[in-house]
Parts: C-alpha cells; sequence; structure tokens
C-alpha cells in the first residue's frame, strides 16, 4: 500500500520491484530514506555498452555498518554478456543488484559503467537505462496497460501491446473480458506469479533498457507460465548486459558465465560445466539447492 505512493516515474517501478525483491514492507521506509542522500546532477553518456566492473567492492548496509556484505569484491559484464550470479542465502547476491541501481554506494572500492564510476553519472539516466525483472513483481493498483507503460510513460496502445506479445503476455490479457483496461493490483483480479512476471517483462521490453537485472522466482510457476516465462526472458536479454540472481538450473546452464559469491567475494567464475568439472562450492550448491528445472 505504500507503494502506491511513489510517484508515476520510472524510479517508482525499481523501487517497488526492490521492494518486493527483498520481501521486507519494513524496508520502505529505509529506502525512502536513502532516496536524498543519491541527490541528481552527473552526466548521462550518449551511447552506452553495457560494460560493467566493480572494483574491489567493499559494503555494509548503513543500517548494519559492523556487518560487512561485501569484502573487496571484483566482477565484470562484458556488453551483452548474461551472468548468472549464485551463492549461499545471505551471500550478497541482491545487493550486487541493489548496488548497480545506486541504491546504495559502496564504502570502498568503485562500480564502474563503459569504465565511467557510477557516481558520476546521473541517477535518473541510470535507472532508465536498467531493466528490472524481480521475483515477484509489484503491480500498481491501475490497468494492466498502465502497468507495463511504466517501462515507457507515453507509450501508445500499439507499443504496449507490441510489448506485451513479445513477453507471451497477450494472449491470457486478451482472454479477460476488459483485456488491456482489466483492473490489477489489491482491489482488481489476481494474476499468478507467471503472469506478473511477464507485465514486468513486457515493461522491460518497452524500456528497452541496455543493462538487464532478472531475479529469478525461487517458487516453482505453473508449467505454462515456466515456458513462455522462460521463452520471453531469452528474447528479452538478447544483446543487453543481463546480471541473473539465478535459482535454476537451466538458467546458469545456458548462461555464458556463472559467478559463485560467498564470504563478500567472488570464489568460483566460469562456465557451469567447467564449473561442474571442479570440486567446489558450486558442485555443492547444484547438487544440494537449485530448484530442479
Ligand atoms: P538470498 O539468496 O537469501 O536472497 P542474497 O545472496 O541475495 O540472499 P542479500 O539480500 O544481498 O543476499 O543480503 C546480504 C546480507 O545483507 C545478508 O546478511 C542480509 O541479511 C543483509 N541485508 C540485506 N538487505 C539489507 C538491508 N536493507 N539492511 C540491512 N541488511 C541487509
Amino acid at each position: 500500500t505504500m507503494l502506491v505512493a511513489f510517484s508515476f516515474s520510472g524510479i517508482a517501478e525499481l523501487w517497488a520491484d526492490f521492494m518486493r525483491a527483498s520481501g521486507a514492507a519494513e524496508r520502505v521506509f529505509e529506502l525512502l530514506d536513502r532516496k536524498p542522500a543519491i541527490g541528481a546532477g552527473g552526466e548521462q553518456l550518449t551511447y552506452l555498452r553495457g560494460h560493467v566492473q566493480f572494483r574491489g567492492v567493499h559494503f555494509a548496509y548503513p543500517s548494519r555498518p559492523d556487518v560487512p556484505v561485501l569484502q573487496g569484491l571484483d566482477l565484470e559484464l562484458r556488453p551483452g554478456e548474461v551472468v548468472a550470479v549464485v551463492g549461499p542465502s545471505g551471500a550478497g547476491k541482491s545487493t550486487l543488484a541493489s548496488l548497480l541501481s545506486r541504491f546504495y554506494d559502496p564504502q570502498n572500492g568503485e562500480v564502474l559503467l563503459d569504465g565511467h564510476p557510477l557516481t558520476s553519472l546521473e541517477p535518473e539516466w541510470l535507472r532508465r537505462n536498467i531493466g528490472m525483472v524481480a521475483q515477484e513483481p509489484q503491480l500498481f493498483s491501475c490497468s494492466i496497460a498502465d502497468n507495463i507503460r511504466y517501462g515507457r510513460p507515453g507509450a501508445t496502445d500499439a507499443q504496449v501491446e507490441e510489448a506485451a506479445r513479445a513477453a507471451n503476455a497477450h494472449a491470457y490479457i486478451e482472454r479477460f473480458p476488459e483485456g488491456y483496461g482489466t483492473q490489477v493490483g489489491e482491489r482488481g483480479v489476481q494474476l499468478s506469479g507467471g503472469q506478473k512476471q511477464r507485465v514486468a517483462i513486457a515493461r522491460a521490453v518497452l524500456k528497452d533498457p541496455r543493462l538487464l537485472i532478472l531475479d529469478e522466482a525461487t517458487s516453482a510457476l505453473d508449467a505454462e507460465s515456466e515456458h513462455l516465462v522462460k521463452d520471453a526472458l531469452e528474447r528479452l536479454m538478447k544483446g543487453r548486459t543481463t546480471l541473473i540472481i539465478a535459482h535454476r538450473l537451466s538458467t546458469v546452464a545456458n548462461a555464458d558465465r556463472v559467478l559463485v559469491l560467498d564470504g563478500g567475494l567472488v570464489i568460483q567464475s566460469g562456465t557451469h560445466a567447467s564449473l561442474m568439472s571442479q570440486e567446489g562450492l558450486y558442485r555443492r550448491l547444484v547438487e544440494r539447492q537449485f530448484v530442479a528445472a
């Protein structure tokens, strides 16, 4: 309910998704407090390749300064690369996404985009160039069409429908008597997890960002949604630098590279096949933890 109070802008969408992704309503207040800390100003890049580097990043949440989350982390996402991040619960996977979107800044080290420190870039511009598909995307109390239009306010109905088709959402939307005008959210129809994810994917298609952050659902979707979501995501990721917080074997197996996070550091990096051929945390995680898919 707090979420509808946000302004109708790209940042509202990202914030709402982050809040939902982090799964804790009480963090709303913390995030609201953070908002002015990362002010306006900074440059916009005219052309964004989508090259991301974390260099020696040390980070602890401001509310828990004595608990280090990242401890000198280095990682690189090359332009267009699909990188899956795995690691035990609490390893800092979601934290990477928060730092990349500049909801927080590291205490030490830096995050660079196309060689520019994120702190030198305009936050609004940065967020316009980042698409996010959360585990359980937050829908606003308005029509499905307007929920999709969050991705690009001002998009025409035809563009909204085109995005919905690319997201494999058009068919189910059309089955509602009121189609794209169907009200969702608190007082509207309840969508399944997979249907909500496809609305979030349609938003991201409209937004057309260079960088994508996907937080994969931990709970299984129904079989039809599972297939349609996966298919739509594959199309969405094409040509974009993508960071996936991965929970499924099929996702890590298809990623260009897998990073294993533990103790605030990247401890293993490679393709699924190469990591499976070594002793280590990755193989143990795969054997124990992944949802079979
Ligand atoms: P999971 O797989 O369980 O989602 P994760 O790898 O994404 O975990 P993070 O959510 O990044 O882990 O959390 C890393 C650490 O930071 C954890 O110890 C967590 O409790 C802590 N943490 C996360 N968000 C906050 C916050 N807003 N304030 C304080 N501590 C936080």
